[in-house]
């Protein structure tokens, strides 16, 4: 049985995972390419005798599932399931299943260093330095500045508790999960309303998952309820923020500083304009990138590709 694995850092996680597979009889099948695939390629790669996959975030489109008259399982690793038309998948009968717990702590660390960053200026400074500079950047403290979580999952909730570890104020914005237990032992406080929250921030981070309801959340009118001082991370997902509004709110200094490691475009086109901006930083899609997360994301999804096919 043919199986496709496409993720590039699956290659760091190989001992832990191929012997399992391989014991099973599955035969598997690596993505060459040392990036994400396209539509086309995925379909190359698995339109014949392909059971199971295990994707990034690759586009796993209507035309894909159609194609791929085998396939009987999608395993992704990681947790957006964005990138998947999952009703295609369902009506086809195609199980499908997502790496939960498994990237949250390292989304949330890095998270906590683009608030730092923002803070900081950090890779301004080292670049300056490195060119033989010595030009010093006026920073901001954290401690004692709000900030706004928007989503209270795994990662929302984990960004939330180091931030309170950094003496910030903390608001949780998360119409869909109210965890009063979690809210009190950390002294976290309910927001119910995005746009009060967005009001009394001085840093945003957001923490949803991409869906209709969520694509360009943040927009015009919510970057102009910002405060000027205010930081924007996103490590989530890049279409959650109207990118045209943000390079408008940066350039004229509505917000302060927005630092992603996520883009509506990955990589983002050459002369992306936000990207031409001193008040914009981006990381390669990087959150869930270190040993600890590859490991257990790239196990988790192995077993739960074996569970589909299997169960
Ligand atoms: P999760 O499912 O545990 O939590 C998402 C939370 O968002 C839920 O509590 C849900 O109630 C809330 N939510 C949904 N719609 C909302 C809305 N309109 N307003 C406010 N809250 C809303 O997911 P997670 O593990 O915390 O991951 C969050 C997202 O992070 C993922 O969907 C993915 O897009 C992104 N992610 C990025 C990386 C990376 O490498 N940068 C890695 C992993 C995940």
């Amino acid at each position: 049985m043919n199986i496709l694995i496409t993720p590039k850092s699956f290659a760091l996680a190989k001992a832990k995972t191929f012997p399992l597979l391989e014991t099973l009889g599955f035969n598997v099948i690596e993505n060459d390419k040392g990036r994400t695939l396209t539509e086309d390629e995925l379909i190359a790669f698995a339109e014949h005798g392909v059971v199971g996959m295990i994707v990034g975030v690759d586009p796993v489109t209507a035309r894909v599932i159609d194609a791929c008259r085998d396939l009987r399982a999608i395993s992704k690793y990681g947790v957006g399931l964005d990138n998947i038309d999952v009703d295609a998948a369902r009506r086809r009968g195609i199980k499908i299943a997502s790496a939960v717990a498994t990237n949250h702590i390292s989304v949330a660390e890095l998270t906590i260093a683009l608030l730092f960053e923002a803070a900081r200026r950090l890779s301004s400074m080292i670049a300056s330095v490195r060119n033989g500079s010595w030009q010093r950047q006026l920073g901001i403290e954290l401690t004692g500045k709000t900030l706004l979580v928007v989503g209270g999952g795994m990662i929302g909730k984990e960004v939330a508790k180091r931030a309170r570890g950094l003496m910030m104020k903390v608001l949780l914005y998360d119409p869909y999960a109210q965890d009063e237990a979690f809210l009190r032992e950390y002294g976290i406080v309910a927001c119910d309303s995005l746009h009060q929250g967005l009001e009394q921030a001085d840093a945003v981070s957001l923490h949803v998952p991409l869906t209709p309801e969520t694509r360009r959340m943040i927009g015009r009118d919510e970057l102009c309820r910002m405060k000027p001082t205010a930081i924007l991370v996103n490590t989530s997902r890049g279409e959650l923020v109207d990118e045209e509004a943000l390079y408008e709110a940066l350039r004229e200094r509505r917000i302060a500083f927005a630092a992603q490691d996520v883009f509506s475009v990955e990589p983002p086109p050459p002369g992306a304009p936000l990207l031409s901006l001193d008040e914009f930083v981006l990381t390669p899609h990087a959150g869930a990138y270190t040993r600890e997360a590859v490991e257990r994301t790239a196990v988790r999804s192995v077993e739960n590709l074996i569970d589909l096919l299997r169960g």
